[in-house]
């Protein structure tokens, strides 16, 4: 018998799917019947692929094969979101063109999927490096500019100093440092280019609830957009003394501004002790000018500490905030509530960015305010007393009450919960004029420039000139402010018909460390003609981020023709994503600012979907055998190739699908990997084993085998949807141990039946008709394709591909026949469940099998009974 070689036969089968079109995309979808599966396309690594790309393709593959041989009409592409840091950073180390570079690595990459037999239809390949795609990525940003989502503004921003680029704050970890190369990220002020992706908060929100995701993604994009209702209030800042600057208790109050502080607990407002201002905030920076009068030793107190904070990132300043430091400015803020001064501080804790950057201390009911307060000896006042009924002063950290409880010590709030009085004390500051209710977000603009070579050019044009004379482009932008406005003069977006503004060759792109891009040194990239004028004008330099060409590859799969048009149509029948697979690590970054796309994108009514990816699902980690991350240093990287190599692909497929439940983080075991090798023999030897038997011989199915079967292809069926590929794969197993069996107990038989007197010309092993073993071998074959084609093919005699048939209908007759459970009764009460094959349930033989029940025997034993029956439901034994 022929042995099992996945080596000798996997090769001929990858070139036959691809001649024989096997996987292409049918023209146009039934809009009932499509079925958009689609993993996050990769960033082409010059490493090729490691096992874990593998464990996320494999599901998505299974699903599109699934839904194929279920008659969907099935898009299920693949592309390579190959701008970017890291690529760049490669091509930088390798002394090389990432122009050069790229193309290898996606070459390499393809050569890996299509060795692992993953069917997708490569006619829609496509990379956000290509300028046919980027054309289309640069016109949206145009679109976007158009409709002001997009404004320039020199801001301090969060920035690598290692990668010599700006960043958004969610490509900076909660450590602090960069998401993508993981050093610690600092602040400097540049001009960027900066996306309102605010302007949709409301709606990123919203509309998460439609969206079948993993329950952990929902709340990080909710977390992030951040929306809390509460009130900013508005405080009188003044400065009290008499002669010489000196504080006295004469109180001569000289007002000198005001201090805006948001909150979502203003019912606490009776027990406000102090302010504190961010480093950043514009009063300080008034104060340090001197508009304010304040004593000179105190302003360089001041400065310092204010100079210090810059050298901080926003998270050392979050994780220091435990230990609070802080200057305290001999300022005042008025609570008009009760007229009582509260002094104001400077403190890094609190950070320009978010709300106001000004903050107000209530020390009894906040335990960053409480540390704040002990660490200065500011007053501590309780105003709310909570279900421990603690009424004395707090002077305890255990005794800050953040929790509901009841207002005390606060005028007309007093006996009211804290919800009451929240609402009425907004009512109150708003009446008074001294508060307005707002809605705060933790989200940002997104911060959109990269001063990179290695990105989309960003296709604007600054003139001088029409910028002198306050010219801008039109933008239909009502809600921009008019000092964002303002910062557009002189800026046109290249005409459409010039595009692609394509990213020069060049030799020497390294980033540079005065904070402008590399391509601001090649002059004839920069220098342009103005759009508006026609007179000399500069090229933006600055790149889009490695988030641009991923945040609508999706559509562009939808719509291929777009790569070789004049125009762009963005609507398609196979919109939206219905699957979505990768891993949980972009969660708020391409998950969030795809979202953001496609909501702009509709607006402009270029297309219908309002989400990109209805459903998400998350593939869980691959580790070393060691239990460590994959890592080259370490030297416990396995390699695919290899794998491969030695195993083939399908052993590869089924290893990473049954290793453990997908989402879940495992550890790489090639002991586990063998066993399922050794499964996939074992499926090879059976039927090796059914070719060449004499098919006139009588035989007869194995009926027990039928049924379990049809139970089979239900359970991995159901199982493909429920993305439960391990159990899905055990069951095939279980099924696989049955079959075997049954051969060894149909040889048996045979053997005691014929006593010789027949020569068993391999009749007794036939156990399963060629029909339902071939629907076994269906089901198999979206986790193992080669076996499974091999065997169609090259075994079974058939001429089409099995990935061209369809998924076996279940046999729900035999299944529900099979094992009847009939429970057994004694007089009316239960006393033994037993298990009948389908076709013997007549009375004699239910009868016959109870009696061999010790648990049954024990009552009716030299008894008599009458026996009462329903077929194949329930049995009663009535003693007399
Ligand atoms: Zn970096
Ligand atoms: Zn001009």
């Amino acid at each position: 018998m022929k042995k099992y070689i996945p080596q000798e036969f996997e090769k001929k089968w990858i070139d036959y799917w691809l001649k024989e079109k096997t996987y292409q995309t049918p023209q146009s979808p039934d809009k009932k019947k499509k079925m958009y599966v689609l993993d996050m396309f990769p960033y082409p690594s010059g490493a090729g692929l490691h096992v874990g790309h593998p464990r996320g393709y494999t599901a998505s593959d299974i699903l599109a094969r699934y839904y194929r041989m279920n008659g969907y009409a099935v898009l299920h592409p693949m592309g390579w979101d190959a701008f970017g840091l890291p690529a760049e950073n490669a091509a930088i180390k390798a002394k090389k063109n990432p122009l050069d570079m790229v193309p290898r690595n996606i070459a390499n990459f393809k050569r890996q999927m299509s060795m692992l037999g993953f069917s997708y239809d490569w006619e829609r390949e496509l990379a956000t490096t290509d300028p046919e795609y980027y054309q289309w990525t640069q016109w949206l940003f145009i679109q976007f500019f158009k409709m002001g989502l997009l404004y320039k503004k020199n801001v301090p921003i969060h920035y690598c100093p290692v990668c010599k680029t700006g960043l958004a704050e969610e490509e900076v970890l909660s450590d602090g440092t960069h998401e993508r190369c993981g050093n610690p990220i600092t602040k400097k002020d540049l001009p960027q280019w900066i996306f309102r992706i605010t302007a949709y908060a409301d709606r990123l929100l919203e509309d998460l609830q439609g969206l079948n995701w993993p329950p952990g993604i929902l709340e990080m994009q909710k977390n992030w957009i951040g929306k809390k209702t509460g009130i900013t209030i508005t405080y009188p800042v003044v400065a009290i003394g008499g002669a010489g600057g000196k504080e006295t208790s004469d109180r001569i109050y000289r007002q000198l501004g005001t201090v805006s502080c948001f909150t979502t607990r203003p019912d606490t407002n009776f027990g406000a002790t102090f302010i504190v201002l961010a480093p950043e905030h514009p009063f300080v920076a008034s104060l340090l000018n001197s508009k304010l009068k304040n004593q000179k030793s105190k302003l360089e107190e001041i400065k310092k500490y204010v100079e210090q904070a810059k050298t901080k990132t926003e998270v050392e300043r979050m994780l220091e905030g435990r230990k609070k430091t802080g200057v305290f400015t001999r300022l005042y803020a008025l609570n008009q509530l009760n007229g009582k001064p509260m002094p104001v501080w400077i403190s890094d804790f609190v950070l320009a960015q978010f709300g106001t950057g000004a903050v107000v201390g209530v020390p009894g009911h906040d335990l960053r305010d409480f540390e704040f307060a002990s660490q200065f000896g500011i007053e501590v006042k309780r105003v709310v007393v909570g279900s421990d009924g603690d009424t004395s002063p707090i002077s305890k950290k255990a005794q800050v009450q953040e929790e509901e409880g009841k207002m005390v010590n606060s005028d007309f709030l007093n006996g009211l919960d804290i919800h009451q009085a929240t609402k009425k004390m907004m009512d109150y500051l708003e009446e008074k004029g001294w508060g307005k209710r707002e809605v705060s977000y933790h989200i940002r603009d997104w911060i959109f420039s990269r001063q990179r070579y290695w990105g989309e050019p960003i296709p604007m044009i600054f003139c001088a000139e029409c910028a002198k004379n306050q010219v801008k482009s039109q933008t239909t932008s009502e809600n921009l402010k008019l000092e964002i406005e303002n910062s557009l003069s002189g800026w046109f977006p290249v005409p459409e018909a010039e595009l692609p503004v394509k990213l020069p060759y060049v030799k020497s792109y390294e980033p540079i460390e005065t904070g402008e891009s590399p391509l601001a040194r090649i002059n004839e990239f920069v220098e342009t003609t103005c759009p508006n004028c026609g007179g000399k004008a500069k090229r933006e330099t600055d790149t889009m981020p490695n988030w641009a060409g991923s945040c609508w590859y999706f559509l562009a799969f939808a719509n291929p023709q777009i790569l070789n048009s004049k125009f762009l149509t963005l609507n398609s029948n196979w919109l939206p994503v219905d699957w979505y697979i990768g891993g949980a690590e972009h969660a708020v970054l391409h998950l969030l600012y795809s979202r953001f796309w496609v909501k702009a994108l509709n607006d402009l009514g270029l297309i219908k979907a309002k989400e990109p990816f209805i459903r998400l699902r998350n593939v869980g980690m691959i580790l070393a055998e060691d239990n460590r991350k994959m890592s080259k240093s370490l030297g416990n990287v396995i390699n695919p190739d290899e794998v491969v190599a030695e195993f083939g692909a399908d052993s590869l497929r089924m290893y990473e699908m049954f290793m453990a439940p997908f989402s879940q983080e495992i550890a790489w075991s090639t002991k586990a990997l063998q066993g399922v090798y050794r499964f996939l023999g074992r499926v090879w030897k059976i039927f090796q084993s059914q070719k060449s038997k004499v098919k006139s011989q009588k035989w007869e199915e194995n009926k027990i085998l039928v049924s379990k079967l049809n139970k089979t292809i239900e359970k991995v069926g159901r199982d493909i949807l429920d993305f439960k590929f391990n159990t899905a794969i055990a069951a095939m197993m279980e099924f696989v141990n049955s079959w075997e069996a049954a051969i060894q107990l149909s040889i048996i038989n045979f053997q005691l039946s014929n006593k010789n007197e027949q020569k068993d010309t391999g009749q007794s092993q036939l156990v399963l008709s060629a029909d339902n073993a071939k629907k076994f071998l269906k089901i198999l074959a979206p986790f193992a394709p080669f076996l499974a084609e091999e065997i169609w093919q090259t075994v079974l005699g058939e001429e089409k591909s099995i990935h061209r048939s369809s998924w076996p209908k279940i046999d729900r007759e035999i299944m529900i026949k099979e094992d009847a459970a009939i429970p057994v009764q004694v007089n009316g009460k239960v006393r033994a469940v037993i298990t009948v094959v389908a076709t013997e349930t007549s009375q004699e033989n239910v009868v016959k099998k109870a009696l061999q029940e010790e648990r049954i025997q024990k009552y009716v034993e030299g008894k008599k009974y009458q026996v009462i029956y329903v077929k194949g439901k329930i049995l009663n034994l009535v003693l007399s």
